[in-house]
């Protein structure tokens, strides 16, 4: 909430009295970490110390409000490189030799409490708000309490604001914690106890061991794990402490806006968006990690001791959605622990490069179940005479029990032979809303392996696993088939639709990605260049290829939307964003950085080496797609339109961040929702939700991807255009379906005459 600067003087942090817009995310730096990274060698310090020495943001390491190191590159199995940093003189800012003095904690304390003292009251008071108005309407109130930094802050917070027994708490234990994670929340439980406060523990019936062999290790797209290691248990946990199925809750969560720009679009009060029909309430929504660490001083809370070794998450030890360089913290200090996830994708995942699958990141980014092993196809579809047949090999539960899930009866023929279950329908089923809840039935007798996911989607009480899969009295509410393809692993295990079709070549400009002065030049003449210039024969071809996925030359001429481009400005930001969507939409190595790469995150080129394998793309063709990547950051692509950013050393490309462009205009988006409508294959309707939903396979790209685009945003254009441009697109607001509709007889042609 409040800006902060380091303190010379006590070696801690200063909160100020201005708000904070940025927050580069402190946190406290131990001597374990200094011994474990080298810093032995350059200053003294005392190993035993209880205080921190140093304050890191991201990879820059902090002394007495001076930045006095920093850290490139790392891994899983790469040490990050230690780097002193030097003034203008060439002179070491902390000199060799220096011996370290402690953060004065107490003295930190003193200078910042009166806005620590602040910042807990006013937390409070709004965690008492939204008790006072939602008491005696739900059932409980909860703390997803999960060990880090923020759920320690958090449960003090709460613990503060209500009633010892108006509130319990709950950790979910994924199995896959830190041991530092289970000593500080042994340490929390002992608290809760004296002070009277119900702490609970909540596990899934799986060890890690089993889960990630039933389903394939968990990826960034394919996020089971967050379901059936945390959320499930810990809603069955809370109805067996309730006794009741169809409680409703309020958990609060210690989430903070500050974490990424994805959590910065949270709102402090949510329905359903945390969990199905569950309220939660995210108090520490503008606290900056500089406040929760103040917090937890100011307060003696528990320091969990893993963000003493370096780690700046506690989270889980090997989780595919925070892969990155303090991985190789994790596994200097957890290398047995560590070594047991290495194991599993090893032993889970047929890839012929293992290591480097693993330490750059290549595992996070699977999204599917091509190259898990052992993982035959338990479906397959016949159709004949106007019916679809389904062979099912070796049903995991009995489909009669997930027919009841159905609203109507249907014309089905079921046989079973050999453990092959065949079932047949009407084929003209298969579009309608029965067919595809009908083949979603078969998917999970499929795969079911009892996860609980669909027993904890189903609030009537009809489904539970309890002796095995039973469903009385469903009232068909649809819930349990509200999950991808109807079953997170078969969703996890599925196989890509283009296996055996040779995939599109991502690597698309080889090393000869354009310059800028390719671009003024042929802007210039046009295609006269292509003709006349210095460029060699390969440089040449590439280049061709990028005007003609840009959409500027067709068949070696120019085309109407180079006129029209030319007419708006070589240097306009219309002209480069309309560029872009053609790019982004024709070309598959865009395609790939807007579909693959976080914006704002800062990619080390390792870990874009590592996400590129899974596609299948060789390490020296990744590195040639990274060079592009910085070549066009050169061009007004980066220049004029902020596409993305590049650290180069000069020896080395360290590092690429895909930004978030120059927000469209109005025509330009009019133009990027076509273009996504008629890639899709003439998708002229839909809801504004599967524009924000990126996890979607098509073959248009969304233009909430393409220029990073927040829902409020895109609501805004929306609006906007559905007020100007009236007769090309619609979008209404109808329970709670934002429907965006599109002309059928215009084309993003038409659009660009609208430019004029
Ligand atoms: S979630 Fe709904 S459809 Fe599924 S079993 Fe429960 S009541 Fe029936
Ligand atoms: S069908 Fe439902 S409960 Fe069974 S494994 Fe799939 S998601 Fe889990």
């Amino acid at each position: 909430m409040y800006a902060y600067s380091h303190d010379p003087e006590t070696g801690g942090l200063l909160l100020a009295d201005s708000l904070s817009e940025f927050s580069k995310e402190p946190r406290p730096v131990w001597a374990s970490e200094l011994d474990l990274l080298g810093f032995g060698d350059f200053w003294k310090y005392d190993s035993s110390s209880a205080a921190p020495y140093l304050w890191a943001e991201s990879n820059i390491y902090w002394y007495r409000g001076k930045k006095v190191a920093k850290t490139n590159g790392g891994s899983l199995y790469e040490k990050p490189e230690i780097e002193i940093l030097r003034d203008e003189n060439g002179e070491e800012i902390l000199p060799k030799g220096t011996s370290l003095i402690p953060v004065d904690v107490e003295a930190m304390l003193t200078k910042n409490h009166l806005r620590i003292e602040a910042l807990e009251t006013l937390t409070v008071k709004k965690i008492y708000d939204i008790y006072r108005k939602y008491d005696k309407k739900l059932d409980c109130f909860h703390v997803a309490f999960s060990g880090g930094k923020d759920s320690i802050a958090l449960l003090e917070l709460v613990r503060r604001a209500l009633p010892r027994t108006a509130f319990m708490v709950v950790f979910g234990d994924t199995g896959m914690e830190f041991p530092d994670t289970y000593r500080a929340v042994d340490a929390v439980e002992a608290r809760c106890k004296e002070d009277g406060i119900a702490f609970y523990r909540a596990k899934s019936r799986f060890a890690p061991e089993e889960s990630w062999r039933l389903f394939g290790p968990p990826a960034r797209v394919l996020r089971w794990c967050c379901t059936v290691h945390k959320s499930v248990p810990q809603t069955l946990k809370i109805r067996e402490i309730l006794g009741k199925r169809d409680y409703t809750g309020m958990d609060f969560v210690g989430v903070r806006g500050h974490e990424s720009a994805t959590r910065a679009e949270y709102e402090y009060e949510n329905y359903g968006k945390k969990q199905k029909g569950q309220y939660s309430y995210n108090p520490m929504l503008e606290w900056t990690s500089a406040e929760v660490w103040l917090y937890i001083f100011f307060r003696g809370l528990v320091v969990n001791e893993a963000y003493t070794k370096g780690n700046a998450r506690a989270g889980c030890l090997f989780c595919p959605h925070s892969a990155d360089k303090s991985d190789w913290f994790r596994r200097m200090n957890y290398p047995d622990e560590v070594g047991r996830f290495e194991r599993l994708i090893r032993e889970g995942v047929d890839d012929p490069s293992m290591d480097t699958y693993i330490s750059c990141g290549g595992w996070i980014e699977r999204r599917n179940g091509r190259d898990v092993k052992d993982n035959e196809p338990k479906i397959s579809e016949t159709s004949a005479d106007g019916r679809t047949t389904l062979h099912i090999a070796k049903p995991t539960t009995d489909w009669r029990e997930w027919i009841k899930t159905l609203n109507d009866s249907v014309d089905l023929e079921a046989a079973d032979s050999d453990g092959t279950l065949t079932v047949s329908y009407p084929t003209a089923l298969s579009k309608t809303a029965t067919g595809k809840r009908l083949r979603q039935c078969f998917i999970k007798a499929a795969y079911c392996v009892e996860c609980g996911a669909c027993e904890t989607n189903c609030r009537s009480g009809a489904l539970s696993f309890k002796n095995g899969l039973h469903i009385e009295n469903c009232i068909h509410c649809g819930q349990c088939h509200n999950i991808e393809m109807g079953c997170y692993r078969a969703d996890s295990l599925k196989r890509p639709e283009n296996e055996g079709i040779k995939m599109k070549s991502i690597n698309t400009f080889a090393d000869h990605a354009p310059k800028p002065e390719w671009i003024t030049d042929f802007f210039a003449v046009g295609t006269e260049y292509l003709m006349n210039n210095t460029l060699g024969p390969m440089q040449i071809a590439k280049y061709k290829r990028f005007l003609s996925d840009a959409g500027l030359i067709a068949k070696n001429k120019t085309t109407a939307f180079y006129e029209t481009v030319k007419a708006i400005g070589v240097n306009a930001e219309d002209t480069w964003a309309l560029v872009l969507v053609n790019l982004v939409n024709e070309n598959p190595q865009l395609e790939w950085y807007v579909r693959n790469m976080d914006v704002e995150r800062v990619y080390e080129s390792q870990e874009i080496i590592g996400a590129l394998a899974p596609f299948g793309v060789k390490e020296k063709d990744a590195r040639s797609i990274l060079k592009s990547f910085k070549r066009l950051c050169e061009t007004p692509l980066g220049k004029r339109l902020k596409f993305g950013t590049f650290v180069d050393t000069g020896h080395a490309l360290q590092s690429i961040t895909r930004t978030k462009p120059e927000k469209p205009s109005p025509l330009v988006m009019l133009y990027a929702l076509y273009k996504f409508a008629e890639k899709c294959g003439g998708y002229w309707e839909f809801p504004l939700s599967r524009l924000m939903d990126f996890t979607i396979e098509a073959e248009g790209v969304s233009p909430a991807q393409i220029f990073a685009l927040a829902r409020d945003e895109m609501e805004a254009l929306l609006n906007g255009l559905a007020r100007t441009n009236p007769d090309f697109v619609t979008f209404t607001t109808t329970h709670d379906l934002e429907l965006v509709r599109l002309a059928d007889d215009k084309t993003a042609t038409g659009v660009l005459s609208l430019f004029n």
